[in-house]
């Protein structure tokens, strides 16, 4: 285990937010000749730090005592001209799908030191801007790593960065998700006489999908998660559904809110403007009775594009419920961003034959720890073909 602790760095340009990342190992407390078993990375979750650090990474074990790592955030329309460094190189990027570009840079000599930050930063080193999203402005995120930093665990991080806005950092709400009955689907033209649950008080397109609870649950405390990353906009008590939470979070480019529906209000302990992490508790589900609207013990989880708090879980028309997103569609209880991760080669690189691919697969899917791999042209044409065999940890 390793303590992380953090340093406000000192705000340069207006609206740039910095932090110096300290990592530190913990003096071992152990008898004469034991030693502790320590994991060699750590998944942290940044947005603990600040929650406009909207982002988990593994951080490598060689990232050590220390300021090895430097992150600002700002908000701007375009990646940001850099005038106090001379710049070395300058490379569009990609990390993990998100647009980026790369720097090598050093303090110009007649440039202000940057007081406040690790003093590295006045020499030589390599930068990269991450843009969270397309939309203008966005947040973006500058890392910095100091120069005896080696590219390979540089590129390790990177490659382990998931901003909350990519659909695989979406978690599920609730424990045991893929197991969960689901009475009324999204899209569901719901009526008294139809309807899965009795007795039913609506008539209308159902705009979410409703997750029951299993039987044992009925008199527990069943917690419900953030879906994603973001602020919790709103909780209040409303007819039909007893205590209701709204969320707002990014899918890809796409500004969204959640409606979390039937929650006990009174355990929802975050305040309104506060940031949600995925998968952090944001209450429970309410009793079966008034304090749930008047109905069983579920939850109703609705999605609707932009930022409006829209908390109808029925609307009477089917253009009405264009407006509404199948939380269904997210796939949640699958995690795909799990089983297939692609280390070599890079997105946008140029390859060249022959070409190794480097990666991780999870899951049942591959035959006897093989599975083929195609590759294609940008037409989608076949040009090779090959057996992709694992190195390791086959069960
Ligand atoms: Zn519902």
């Amino acid at each position: 285990m390793r303590t992380i602790g953090f340093a406000i760095g000192l705000i340069i340009v207006v609206g740039v937010i910095g932090y110096v990342f300290f990592i530190q190992k913990e003096t071992d407390q152990t008898a004469p000749g034991q030693r502790l078993e320590r994991e060699t990375t750590e998944y942290v979750e940044f947005s603990q730090l600040n929650p406009l650090f909207r982002f988990a990474a593994r951080v490598p074990e060689q990232f050590e005592i220390g300021s090895d790592l430097f992150i600002t955030s700002f908000r701007a329309s375009e990646f940001l001209t850099l005038e106090t460094v001379t710049i070395y190189r300058r490379e569009p990027t990609l990390v993990n799908g998100h647009d980026a570009v790369i720097y090598e840079i050093e303090k110009k000599a007649d440039a202000p030191r940057f007081s406040g930050q690790p003093e590295w930063r006045n020499q030589r080193h390599t930068a990269i801007d991450v843009r969270l999203s397309k939309a203008n402005p966005t947040i973006f995120y500058s890392f910095a790593f100091r120069p005896e930093i080696e590219q390979t665990v540089i590129d390790a991080f990177l490659d382990s960065l998931a901003f909350h806005n990519d659909r695989d950092s979406f978690k599920p709400p609730l424990e045991r998700f893929g197991e969960r009955i689901v009475k009324k689907r999204f899209g569901m033209y719901v009526t008294p006489q139809n309807s899965p649950v009795e007795p039913e008080f609506f008539i209308g397109y159902h705009t979410g999908v409703d997750y029951e609870i299993f039987p044992e649950e009925e008199t527990k405390d069943v917690p419900v998660f953030a879906i994603c990353g973001g602020e919790l906009r709103s909780k209040r008590s409303a007819t039909g559904y007893g205590g209701v939470a709204m969320q707002e979070c990014l899918l890809k480019d796409m500004p969204i809110t959640i409606v979390y529906g039937h929650l006990a209000l009174s355990s929802v302990e975050k305040a309104a403007g506060a940031y949600l992490i995925p998968g952090e508790t944001i209450g429970h589900l309410a009793p079966a009775g008034p304090e749930a609207g008047g109905g069983r013990k579920h939850l109703h989880l609705g999605m609707h594009r932009g930022t409006a708090l829209d908390i109808r879980g029925y609307v009477q028309t089917e253009e009405e419920l264009g407006n509404w997103l199948n939380p269904a569609s997210l796939q949640l209880q699958y995690e795909k961003a799990d089983l297939i991760r692609v280390n070599k080669p890079k997105p946008n690189g140029a390859v060249q034959s022959p070409l190794l691919v480097e990666g991780e697969a999870r899951g049942f899917w591959f035959f006897e720890a093989s599975f083929p791999i195609q590759l294609l042209d940008g037409n989608g044409k076949q040009i090779a073909i090959a057996v992709a065999q694992a190195q390791d940890e086959w069960k």
